[in-house]
């Protein structure tokens, strides 16, 4: 949007508001990163201005339509207020190249810190981390490492320059080691390697969060850098919002998680359970492909609690999970249901190895207990609670025909 003095002001105002968010942003920012209070100055822009706000205010000058200029003001408590107009003039000519860095790091800061925090996948996030840093620092290549147990796991590589050039990432190489040091240091360290053909510079940047080491971001740069100081604030920032970034998506993925299994067994529970079979359904009408369903319920559960204690209950279902897992697919699905009472759900398993797989499920029964079992294998029609009817209708039937037995149910009416 461009206007000419005394032309469209309104436009001219609706791009300075956008322009004033963003400013308010950045000041909030430059609060975080570099400390209260920095900038002081007044509302017109006649005091002089600190760095950073005189910085701003050209800034948003350059970019500002025709017409509009800007003022901000950061009190010292930290609140900012910014207000536009044609009578204020632009900030203080003092701005250094050292500043103009200062005011583009953070403008960059403020973008990385609003992607990372839509991030809620830990891989994604990684990514994210090595696209964003690439580009912020003008390396040629970048890993993440994330601390598994005591060693560094490759958790993404993003590289302009080939794999043999950087000396590859495995546990042998130079970048391996170089975030090791970093890791066992918990400070940056800045190494020279030269696995290839050229000499690069190699930045190992631990990622700290509450404290604890949980990873290093390894950028690589071609030849040496001969001023480290201005990345080195910059790649800091970098790593701590990343740290934080990866953190939050790490909890998000525990929690989603953990509100989809069960605590005591670590498979499935009630709410994946029901997703899954919504969704295996679909794709069985979608696709043709077989389905099949089995319950499965403990006997005389509440004898062997009260023989041996709950606890002793609790490792049997613990213990049976195990043993029913090792009999199934990685596509299978095991689910506690609740109690003493599970179900699987097979996809590609039609009727005639339904049967067969109940079966060995039986067998595999540990602790010398029993279980009764009831199947069903879905007909293309059914609704889920349908199947699930069918088969649960003849786990009953198991039960009453004497229990530690399966029987296949209908979905006949
Ligand atoms: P049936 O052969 O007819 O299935 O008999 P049952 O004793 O297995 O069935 P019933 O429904 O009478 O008892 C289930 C028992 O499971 C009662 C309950 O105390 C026990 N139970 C439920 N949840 C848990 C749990 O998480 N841990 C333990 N140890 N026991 C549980
Ligand atoms: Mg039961
Ligand atoms: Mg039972």
């Amino acid at each position: 949007m461009t206007s000419t003095p005394g032309g469209d002001a309104t436009g001219a105002r609706a791009a300075g508001d956008d322009l004033l968010e963003r400013l308010a942003q950045l000041c909030t920012l430059a609060l975080e990163v570099f400390g209260p209070p920095m900038v002081v100055c007044d509302d017109t822009g006649r005091q002089a201005l600190g760095e950073i706000g005189a910085r701003l205010v050209e800034l948003a000058a350059l970019h500002c339509p025709d017409g509009a200029r800007f003022g901000a003001v950061m009190r010292v408590d930290g609140a900012v207020a910014a207000r536009t107009g044609s009578d204020m003039p632009v900030g203080s000519d003092a701005a250094a190249s050292t500043q103009l860095d200062y005011a583009s790091d953070l403008m960059m800061l403020a973008e990385v810190s609003r992607l990372l925090a839509e991030i809620r996948d830990p891989d994604e996030a990684a990514a994210m981390i090595c696209t964003v840093v690439l580009g912020a620092t003008g390396a040629v290549a970048m890993v993440l490492w994330r601390l598994g147990g005591e060693q560094l796991e490759l958790a993404h590589l993003e590289t302009a320059i080939d794999t043999d050039e950087l000396g590859g990432t495995d546990a042998a190489s130079p970048l391996y080691a170089g975030a090791a040091r970093a890791v066992a240091a918990g400070e940056p360290k800045i190494e020279r390697i030269q696995p290839g053909a050229e000499e690069l510079t190699a930045w190992h940047e631990p990622l700290i969060s509450g404290g604890t080491v949980i990873g290093t971001l390894s950028l690589v740069w071609p030849g040496i850098i001969d001023d480290p100081s201005r990345p080195a604030a910059l790649i800091t920032s970098l790593a701590q919002h990343s740290a934080a970034a990866l953190d939050r998506a790490d909890l998000l993925r525990q929690l989603a998680e953990a509100a989809r299994t069960d605590a005591l067994t670590g498979v499935a529970n009630r709410r994946m359970w029901a997703e899954r079979l919504e969704q295996d359904l679909l794709r069985a009408q979608r696709t043709n492909q077989p389905l099949s369903l089995i319950t499965i319920d403990i006997d005389h559960f509440k004898r062997y609690n009260d023989s041996n204690g709950h606890s002793e209950g609790d490792r049997l279902l613990v213990d049976a999970t195990v043993a029913w897992s090792q009999r199934l697919r990685r596509t299978d699905l095991l689910a506690r249901l609740g109690g003493e009472e599970f179900a699987v759900l097979l996809p590609d398993c039609a009727a005639e190895h339904v049967a067969l797989v109940a079966e060995s499920l039986r067998q595999a029964m540990p602790r010398g207990q029993t279980c009764s079992l009831g199947a069903a294998t879905y007909d293309g029609r059914a609704t889920a609670a349908a199947l699930f009817e069918a088969a649960d209708a003849a786990l009953y039937r198991a039960k009453h025909g004497g229990r530690n037995r399966v029987e296949l149910g209908s979905l006949e009416p």
